[in-house]
This record gives structure tokens, C-alpha cells and sequence, in this order.
């Protein structure tokens, strides 16, 4: 079957019609000729029973009188038919009466027994019986043995015409089939050449030709109108793709202008970004400049205002001296407001989160406000939850920062009355890891204005001239206290009543509780503010000359010789000449600054030990911090207190006297140290470059006070234990500079400890 559906259209149609018509023939002839010999056969039985009812009326008479001889005479008649066999004549009994029998020599054919009258075939031969009746009364049988021969010549002679005539029929048939088959298959044919001509070269304009109106033709209207639509989507698509081409020009040409407009808008964010750096920058450095520019001056005001404090004598000139100092302080805490608001507004102001006692916290507020208090007769009262945990998550510097405002605000503008501080956990119980912190500051004081209390949190914003003249201050507390409370993620507002009071509330949500005990506040210890010094040589380098005064007054009535320099070069030229035992030395100076002549006194033999104190006027952590890196050994900030240069000067140079208040004894000379330390120096200095050192670093690194004042306890248990006053000085001023969270200070001395370890480097006797 599959190899007929394969072959093609021409041939299948040729096989059928050939089919068809041979079968045809071949049917109608076998019916003819089958027709043919029956009616042949059905001929010859009636003859052979004409001729055996002949022979039987023939023969009536022998059979009746048994005459046999006539009876054989009668069936030797047959010899004239040559297709009769045999034959024979039986009795009424059935017995053979008479037979004939055409043989050939020896043959002899076996006749069978009576039967009725009738035919049958058998072996070849056709056996037809009749009776022979007298007077209706049987009388005989005759039997006919009939050779079929002829039939079958007939069989094979009609089979033979009928080939013949298939024959000639099959040739005339495929004749016709061959020309008659183009009409259907020539069409579909050339429908076919259409589909492959336009599959191959997708030419749709092509159609196919129609050659009727029969089943074909509609299937080839079919195909021109299937080819029709697909021209006519073509045609579409071909537009809508030239449509999207144009549409992706169009839009390209969009993206690249606002690309184009976007890059233009880019740069110009750009060199804005740049030109806001640069202002920020010129702010900052303006800012700094400013800070600079005012400290240089207030240094030598406030310094030589303390120093007239103990000259001048009558009461009015103490007050004018006390005014000076008042307003230098101002002017000063103006200058650190600035600083800081301009730090919070370029986001530099960094916070550190960190254990802090809430009530270590408060209680270091009434010790700081309590000689105020006192003065202006107020009662204080600390009110503390005892819901709160012992220790907070918070910035303690900047909340210290904002409480000391705050307290200072109602201080200040409270003439009687009282002041309440109070803490409250506003959480429910059950949040253990964290809560909400109400802290209130609340004052019987002047109160503020309703219309005032939307802008005083705004800069430079106080009540009125009035109260601004009366309570001076700077109207920036307010300002950075909210900037700072809402850095830390919390939020402050007030409510007052004019002549009843105001309450300032602050509330941090979610502050975390800190795991264990916050580190308790510490008591300071009792520093040393003046020292006996040995006989010495300072060198004082700075171009204003003020300040040169100034150092020289401070430490007039101590041994030390004093050295002026106007700039880094001058400084140099003396260094060299006198080798000064300690050099102070002004950052900004013509000439040749302050990081410049140190990086020059570095390199000079015989110089390089000389320990460099910095002396800037600077309040930016930036500089300061340069100047740590810079390696100078020590800085001193302006305006500079008599105190405080003694005690930065005592950290480097030898004193022989006691201590005024100190805790400590007497510094001793390296011959002082007992046997026994010196036998030991190896191994503290061992320890103090690899543990220590280790610890330093790491404590410097975290930045907890209470580490770095663990820190700071160990080094001065060392120092106690070894006599050497030296590392018990630098523990205590750890210690004292973490408990009082002077951070610059504390890492300064931090940052000074390699200098410290070579300073006992140098106890160790030379050999
Ligand atoms: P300063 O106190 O330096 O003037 P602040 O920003 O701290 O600046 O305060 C701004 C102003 O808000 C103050 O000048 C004062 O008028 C008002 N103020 C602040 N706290 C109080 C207070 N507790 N009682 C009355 N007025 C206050």
C-alpha cells in the first residue's frame, strides 16, 4: 500500500484505470465464457439424450423379445458420434443386455451399474442414463459414456480468443489511460510546480493556472486566493516592519537626545557636585581659618587675663578682668558651636555607640552645674526610673553634649526655683533588649514665649534682645542639641509657660540595652598643676608674638629658660645653635611652618630626640590629627592654660620638685632609681613593647573609655610597682582623660605611647 501512495499521481492514475478495465474484461469474460460451455454442455446432453431415446425405441422391441444381436446392432449406430466412450443397453433387471464399447486394442471400459434417467460427471466422461418405457412399463435402461474432450478444446480455445481479446483490450485501454490521465493529473501537476516554484523563491505574486471548473479548479482557485492573502499579510507585515523601522529610528533618536541631554544635565550635576565640594571645602577652610584666626588672639586675651587675675588688686579691675575672661570663654564656646554645627550639616560628625550608665550620666551633670546651683540658690533633683537597665547603648559624648545644653539652659535661665532632670522607660515591661528613653529637663525658670517656641531650636535664634543681652550665650545650643538628638535617631521638644518654667523632653526609641555593667563614672584623679622642673631650655617657635609672651610668662617663675623664634626657619637656626630641651612650635607660620621645620629637625643629627610639642590654634579633628601623624610628640591646643602647658612640658622634661596637689612623689634622675629597677629595665621595657604595646593598640582601636582606663590602670600599677614615676604619670593622665571623656586628649596620649616607651628606653644606664 505504501508503494502505491508513493508513487506519483500520473502512475496511480494509470494503474487504475489499467486495473479497472483488465479487470472488467477479464470478468466479462470469464461470465461469457462459463455461459459458453454450459450451454455447449447442456447441447450436448440433449443430443446424447435424443440419440439415447432413439436407441432405446430402437431397441424396445429386442429387449422385449430378447434379441440381442439387433440390440448390438442398434448401439453400433453410435460409431458415427466419436465422443461417445461406451454404451450399453440394460434389462429391466439392470443386467447389461447389449453394449458397445469404442476402444482401441486392449482397452476395455468398465460400465457402471443402473441408474434413473439423469447425467453426472465423472472422470472425465459424462454418464447420462434414460429409461426405455413400453406402455408405460420400464422395459430398459440405455447408458451413454460420452468422452468431455471436446468441451475442454472448447475451454482452451475460448480461453486463448479470450487473452487475445484482454490483450488488445489492455493496450487500447492504456492507450486511452496514458492520454485521458493528463486531464486530472496535468493540473495538479502544474499546481504542484506553482507551490515548489514559490516555496523555493517565496515569490507570492505566482499563481497557479486554472483549466476547469471541476474539484481541481476550486482547489486551485483555493490556492491563488490562500496565495492572495499571504501577498496581502506580506504587504502588511512589510509595512508594519517599515512602520517599527521607523518607529526604532524615531525612538533611537529620542533615547540618543535624551542621553545626549542626560550627559549634558550629568556634567552640569557634576561640576555643581564639584563646585558644592569646593564651596564645602572653602566653608570648611573658612570655618577652620576663622577658628584659627580667633583662638591665636584669645589665646594671649584669656592667657594674659589669668595672669593679671593674680596682679591686679582692686575689685573693679578684677570685674573688667572677669568680663574679659566671660566673653574670651564665649566667644570660644561660639567658635566650638560653629565647628560642630558645620560638622553635623557636611555629615562628618561621626557617632560611637557605646555601654553608658544613665545614672553615672546624671550624676556627673549635678557635679559639673552643682557650684552653679549653689551660687544661685536652685534645688536640683535627679529622678530616675528604676525600670532602666544599669546600662544604655548611646553616644555618651553627644548625649553628655546635649544634657549639659539643656541643664546649662535651665541654669541659666532659672533665678529661682528648681530644676528637675529625669530619665523614664517608656516601654512596657517585657522588651528586655530594648526600650524607649524619655529624658526630661524641666526649670522654674523665665520661660519661653508661645511665639518663640517654634524657632529656638533654629540657629543664632534667642527669645529676644533682652533676655540675649541679660543671659549672653550663643543661640546655636538648641540648634545642634536637636541635630544631634535626631542623629542618634531621637526627637526633642519643649513646652513653657512665660514666668512658670519650661520642660525639654527628648525620647530615643528603641535603644538597645547594653550587655553588663557600663564602666562607672570615674572620680579624676588629682592631676599635678605645677611642676618643679630641672634646669632647661624651651624653645618657643611662633610668628605672633603674644603667644611667644604668654609661654614666657606662664613659666616665668620656674627654671626653664625660654627661647623665641618667629618662624620655622628662625626656630631651626636656634635649635641648632642652643640644642633646647623641648621645642613648642606654632603649625601656621611664614617662612617655613610648623610641619616643615619639624620634618627638618627630624633629620638633624643631634636634634632628633628633641621632643616637638605642637601649639595650634586649630579646633578641626582634621588637623589635629595630622598632627598626630605628623610625629610631633605632643600638641597643646590655643587658647592654652598655664596648667596645661606645665603638665604636657612635665610629661618630657625633668622636675626635681613636689608636685603642688600631686598625688605622686618626686620624679627621680635615673641615679635615683633603686638597684633593683634598674636591674629590672630590660624586662619592663620587654613588656612594654610587646603586651603593652599589643594592648595599646588594640584599646586605641575600639575607643571604650573604660578599656583604655583599665589601660591606663595597668600602666600605672606598673609604674607604681617599679618606682618609675613616669609610667604612673602617663597611667593616671589615661586614666583621668577616659574618666572625663576628653577623647582628643586620650588618644593623643594614646598615640603618645611610643615615645613614652623610648623615654624609659633612655633610664637604662649606658654602658
Ligand atoms: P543660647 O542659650 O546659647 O542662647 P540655645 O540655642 O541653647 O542658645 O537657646 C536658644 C534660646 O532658647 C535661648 O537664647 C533662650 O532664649 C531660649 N531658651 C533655651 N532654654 C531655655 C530655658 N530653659 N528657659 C528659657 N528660655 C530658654
Amino acid at each position: 500500500m505504501t508503494l502505491f501512495q508513493n508513487l506519483s499521481i500520473t502512475r496511480k492514475l494509470l494503474l487504475i484505470l489499467m486495473l479497472t478495465s483488465g479487470v472488467t474484461v477479464l470478468l466479462a469474460s470469464i461470465a461469457f465464457e462459463t455461459k459458453d460451455i454450459l450451454t455447449f454442455r447442456q447441447g450436448i446432453v440433449d443430443d446424447l439424450s435424443s440419440l439415447a431415446e432413439v436407441i432405446g425405441i430402437n431397441s424396445s422391441g429386442a429387449l422385449v423379445f430378447n434379441d440381442r444381436r439387433t440390440a448390438e446392432k442398434n448401439l453400433q449406430a453410435l460409431r458415427a458420434k466419436p465422443h461417445v466412450y461406451a454404451a450399453c443397453l440394460y434389462d429391466r433387471g439392470g443386467n447389461v443386455f447389449a453394449s458397445y464399447q469404442r476402444t482401441g486394442p486392449g482397452e476395455k471400459a468398465s460400465l457402471p451399474a443402473v441408474r434413473a434417467t439423469g447425467y453426472f460427471l465423472q472422470g472425465g466422461f459424462l454418464h447420462l442414463f434414460q429409461q426405455i418405457d413400453l406402455e408405460q412399463d420400464k422395459i430398459g435402461t440405455v447408458f451413454i459414456q460420452y468422452d468431455l474432450e471436446e468441451i475442454r478444446s472448447r475451454i482452451w480455445q475460448s480461453g486463448g480468443i479470450m487473452a487475445g481479446i484482454i490483450a488488445v483490450v489492455s493496450i487500447v485501454a492504456l492507450l486511452l489511460s496514458v492520454k485521458l490521465q493528463r486531464i486530472i493529473s496535468e493540473p495538479i501537476l502544474q499546481l504542484t510546480r506553482t507551490a515548489r516554484t514559490i516555496s523555493q523563491e517565496k515569490d507570492y505574486s505566482a499563481r497557479a493556472e486554472k483549466t476547469g471548473r471541476d474539484e481541481i479548479g476550486v482547489l486551485i482557485d483555493g490556492f491563488n486566493e490562500m496565495l492572495d492573502e499571504i501577498q496581502k499579510r506580506d504587504g502588511e507585515l512589510e509595512q508594519h516592519r517599515h512602520h517599527l523601522e521607523e518607529l526604532v529610528t524615531d525612538r533611537t533618536a529620542a533615547l540618543q537626545k535624551q542621553q545626549q541631554e542626560l550627559e549634558i544635565a550629568l556634567n552640569r550635576a557634576r561640576q555643581l557636585a564639584v563646585e558644592a565640594e569646593a564651596a564645602n571645602h572653602a566653608k570648611s577652610e573658612f570655618l577652620a581659618n576663622m577658628s584659627h584666626e580667633i583662638r591665636t588672639p584669645m589665646n594671649a586675651i584669656l592667657g594674659f587675663a589669668g595672669l593679671l587675675d593674680s596682679a591686679v588688686v582692686g575689685d573693679k579691675q578684677r570685674s573688667y578682668l572677669a568680663s574679659i575672661s566671660s566673653s574670651g570663654k564665649t566667644l570660644l564656646t561660639l567658635i566650638n558651636d560653629i565647628l560642630d554645627l558645620s560638622k553635623i550639616e557636611a555629615g562628618k560628625m561621626e557617632l560611637h555607640y557605646e555601654p553608658v550608665s544613665p545614672a553615672g550620666l546624671i550624676e556627673e551633670v549635678r557635679q559639673i552645674f552643682s557650684l552653679k546651683l549653689e551660687e544661685k540658690d536652685l534645688a536640683f533633683q535627679a529622678d530616675i526610673d528604676p525600670a532602666l537597665p544599669p546600662g544604655l547603648l548611646l553616644d555618651e559624648v553627644r548625649l553628655r553634649q546635649v544634657l549639659f545644653n539643656l541643664v546649662g539652659n535651665a541654669v541659666k535661665f532659672t533665678d529661682s526655683g528648681r530644676i528637675d532632670l529625669s530619665l523614664r522607660n517608656m516601654s512596657g515591661p517585657g522588651r528586655s533588649n530594648v526600650l524607649d528613653l524619655l529624658i526630661a529637663v524641666e526649670d522654674t525658670g523665665i520661660g519661653i514665649p508661645q511665639d518663640s517656641l517654634a524657632d529656638i531650636f533654629d540657629v543664632f535664634k534667642q527669645q529676644d534682645g533682652r533676655t540675649a543681652q541679660k543671659y549672653s550665650g550663643t543661640g546655636l545650643g538648641l540648634a545642634i542639641s536637636k541635630r544631634l538628638v535626631e542623629m542618634m535617631g531621637g526627637t526633642i521638644s519643649v513646652s513653657s509657660r512665660v514666668g512658670a518654667g519650661s520642660r525639654f523632653e527628648i525620647v530615643f526609641h528603641n535603644v538597645a540595652v547594653a550587655d553588663g555593667q557600663p564602666r562607672p563614672t570615674q572620680e579624676s584623679p588629682v592631676l599635678p598643676d605645677a611642676v618643679a622642673f630641672e634646669n632647661a631650655t624651651v624653645l618657643v617657635a611662633d610668628d605672633v608674638e603674644d603667644n611667644r609672651r604668654l609661654v614666657k610668662e606662664f613659666l616665668q617663675d620656674t627654671r626653664l629658660n625660654v627661647l623665641e623664634a618667629e618662624d620655622g626657619r628662625q626656630a631651626l637656626e636656634l635649635a641648632a645653635n642652643y640644642r633646647p630641651d623641648l621645642i613648642i612650635m606654632d603649625i601656621k607660620m611664614p617662612v617655613l611652618d610648623g610641619y616643615s621645620a619639624l620634618e627638618q629637625l627630624k633629620q638633624t643629627d643631634g636634634l632628633k630626640t628633641v621632643p616637638v610639642i605642637a601649639f595650634t590654634a586649630s579646633g578641626m579633628k582634621e588637623d589635629r590629627d595630622r598632627i598626630t601623624r605628623s610625629g610631633f610628640d605632643g600638641f597643646l591646643v590655643k587658647p592654652v592654660e598655664q596648667a596645661v602647658l606645665v603638665r604636657e612640658l612635665a610629661l618630657f622634661l625633668r622636675t626635681t620638685g613636689t608636685t603642688v596637689g600631686g598625688t605622686l612623689e618626686d620624679k627621680r634622675d635615673v641615679q635615683d632609681l633603686p638597684p633593683d629597677t634598674v636591674a629590672r629595665l630590660p624586662e619592663i621595657i620587654n613588656m612594654l613593647e610587646t603586651e603593652f604595646q599589643h594592648t595599646c593598640k588594640n584599646v586605641r582601636q575600639r575607643g571604650f573609655f573604660n578599656e583604655i582606663g583599665d589601660f591606663g590602670k595597668q600602666i600605672e600599677s606598673l609604674g607604681k610597682q617599679y618606682d618609675l614615676d613616669l609610667l604612673a604619670l602617663y597611667g593616671q593622665d589615661i586614666q583621668a582623660t577616659a574618666g572625663s571623656f576628653n577623647i582628643d586628649e586620650m588618644n593623643r596620649l594614646l598615640d603618645r605611647y611610643p615615645r613614652l616607651v623610648e623615654q624609659v628606653k633612655a633610664l637604662h644606664p649606658k654602658e
